[in-house]
């Protein structure tokens, strides 16, 4: 039989090393590798598991696998958008163009966007995602809170860029100290990325 094409890990486009102290070694080595990786392998057993069963004219629990499937799928997505819209510090450049039109237009200011999209992020329950999303129909950009991978996430809205705040994103470094790495997060924003997927929709 054909080889299917699968999810695969993402290679980071800078090294383990290179996001510190925003993110240590270890938090960046073990959430890329173990956690990112987890969601990868487990979305690819659950496409598996559906080829086998149709090949065998199995019946499958349905509303579990689907459920498992958004979640997996979902934490594959957004980890490798989180993963694309870090940089080491200094090498993100700054918003500019028509993503900083794009952000002034709808939330007044940049500054005005941060403290936003970082009350968001603040206020996820228990495992969640901060996201910055593109609204094809009204055109304008939107803030999306995703708890766990999937849950309350928009369908269809393009996501522009995601911070991850579930605990094993920032516990080694910053144990309970969520606000503290939020803050910190905006000094390692690949601003460049995000004006690019912007583009990228508005072109
Ligand atoms: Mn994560």
């Amino acid at each position: 039989m054909e080889q299917k094409k699968r999810y695969e890990l993402p290679q980071l486009a800078y090294g383990y090393k290179d996001l510190a102290p925003f993110l240590s070694e270890e938090q960046l080595t073990v959430h890329h590798t173990k956690h990112h990786a987890a969601y990868v392998n487990a979305a690819n057993a659950l496409l598996d598991k559906m080829d086998k069963a149709r090949a065998d004219g199995a019946d499958l629990d349905w509303k579990a696998l689907m459920k498992d499937l958004s979640f997996q799928v979902g934490g594959h997505y957004l980890h490798s958008v989180f993963w694309e819209n870090l940089a080491p510090a200094g090498k993100g450049g700054e918003p500019k163009g028509r993503l900083l039109d794009e952000l002034n237009k709808e939330f007044g200011s940049l500054d005005r966007f941060k403290k936003e999209f970082s009350a968001v992020a603040g206020g996820a329950e228990g495992s969640g995602w901060a996201v910055l999303v593109y609204c094809l129909a009204t055109h304008k950009p939107l803030i999306m809170q995703v708890e766990k991978h999937n849950v309350n996430a928009i369908p269809g809205f393009r996501v522009l860029m995601a911070l991850d705040v579930w605990e094993h994103a920032y516990y080694i470094d910053y144990k309970n100290l969520r606000p503290k790495y939020v803050e910190a997060f905006w000094n390692h924003v690949n601003w460049d990325a995000v004006a690019k997927k912007l583009d990228a929709i508005l072109r």
